[in-house]
């Protein structure tokens, strides 16, 4: 069968068409791929083969997605329609067939060079959640989380491609009830289940970005798992926040799923109490800028949860317009989290610290085994899917990672 034959309600059927970097095993030349059915197109030689403008052709014939995703959104619109006349028309199909190349074939790697990373913490579940584990007895919300995107920066060079290994970092902990630290190995490995927001159009410095301008600078989306070593952050956290207990991996899916294939999802968010500041009110935009979009955790295999990213309180709109509130320019590449997705029911929390509560019921996996937090061996496997045209869905893709022993 073609390898153009694919469904229009796949899961990476012409309603999707993220894009992605590959090699071959032959040919070590990173290349723009389009994921497309199970084969992804070599974008660069295709827009060779079907004769595009050289403008639009030297966009993917990049080794990363970078000068696509600075291009802006007019460009970002007319390669897209390009891709779907290429794959769906009849005027290229001779030409584009022999450049799909079967997925399972290639390796995949960070689609973009991250210049800054930032994570934020925008599910209200997952704040009050933690907040009632590491502070108890407290407000499980801190008194400036209903007023701003509460976040952190992290760091861009330590983000990874999905599939690569994890190895568990060595860091500074205080065991409950000890008066001192020790060093060594973390015993509280945690995953986090979030959305990666990506930033293709620069903004200039000492400028703001607002609201209504965030769909201008960002170009897409990915899954991302901001693996946390909880005993390293509970010791070091106050009082600037997340650190080394974060700093030693990021993983990102390999697929940036664009903005414009996400019209489908979009969702109002949750209402906000109070209503927010100017800069970050979105009462009645349209389109909103929530995001239907559900993701499942895998533990080696098993299905450990299902989080709901409509129920987020803070939209990408307002992290954008948050993290520029002060004047900071955005660069192309730049990369934010948006905090773990956890939803109120227990079979929808982002991470096991909220789904084994930091070890006072352990998570009871279908092989037999518990876990409190990760061991080593274990894989963790994130993946999403959400709304498409006529009831399909389309994928997001997957992030993955194993944990290694400590060195
Ligand atoms: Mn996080």
């Amino acid at each position: 069968m073609s390898p153009l034959a694919v469904p229009p309600d796949a899961p990476f059927g012409a309603a999707n068409l993220p894009y992605g970097v590959f090699t071959t095993p032959g040919d070590p030349r990173r290349r723009i791929g389009v994921a497309y059915g199970e084969h992804v197109l070599d974008a660069g030689a295709a827009a060779l083969a079907a004769g595009a403008p050289a403008d639009l052709a030297a966009l993917l014939a990049a080794p990363s997605l970078n000068p696509l995703l600075a291009a802006g959104r007019p460009a970002w619109s007319r390669v897209r329609e390009a891709l779907t006349e290429w794959l769906t028309g009849a005027r290229h199909r001779a030409a584009v067939e022999p450049l799909l190349l079967p997925r399972a074939d290639l390796e995949l790697h960070l689609p973009f060079e991250v210049a800054d990373y930032a994570d934020f913490y925008a599910s209200e579940a997952h704040a009050a959640n933690v907040g009632r584990i590491f502070r108890p007895g407290a407000d499980p919300l801190p008194a400036n989380w209903r007023h701003l995107p509460v976040g952190y920066h992290g760091r861009a060079g330590t983000v990874v491609v999905s599939g690569t290994p994890v190895v568990r970092p060595c860091g500074q902990r205080r065991e409950q009830g000890a008066d001192a630290p020790s060093f060594g190995p973390s015993r509280r490995l945690d995953f986090e289940a979030e959305l990666g927001f990506v930033v293709g159009v620069p903004s200039e410095r000492g400028s703001r970005v607002p609201l209504a301008e965030a769909d201008a600078h960002v170009f897409g989306v990915c899954l991302l798992n901001d693996w946390s070593a909880r005993d390293v952050q509970a010791w070091e956290y106050v009082p600037l926040g997340p650190f080394l207990g974060k700093s030693f991996a990021t993983s990102l899916s390999p697929w940036v799923v664009p903005l414009d294939a996400l019209a489908h999802a979009r969702t109002a968010p949750p209402p906000r109490d109070p209503r927010p500041l100017p800069y970050l009110d979105d009462t009645g935009a349209e389109p909103p800028a929530g995001l239907d979009i559900a993701l499942e955790v895998r533990i080696n295999g098993h299905l450990v949860s299902r989080p709901p990213f409509s129920t987020m309180y803070w939209t990408y709109a307002q992290m954008t317009a948050h993290l520029t509130a002060n004047g900071a320019g955005l660069r192309t590449g730049d990369l934010f989290g948006s905090g773990t997705v956890s939803g109120p029911a227990r079979g929808t929390r982002g991470a096991l610290i909220e789904l084994a509560w930091n070890g006072a019921e352990p998570l009871e996996l279908p092989d037999g085994t518990t876990r409190s937090y990760l061991l080593d061996g274990d894989e963790v496997a994130i993946s999403a899917t959400a709304p498409g045209p006529d009831g399909a869905r389309i994928a997001l893709g997957e992030v993955s990672g194993r944990i290694l022993p400590a060195r």
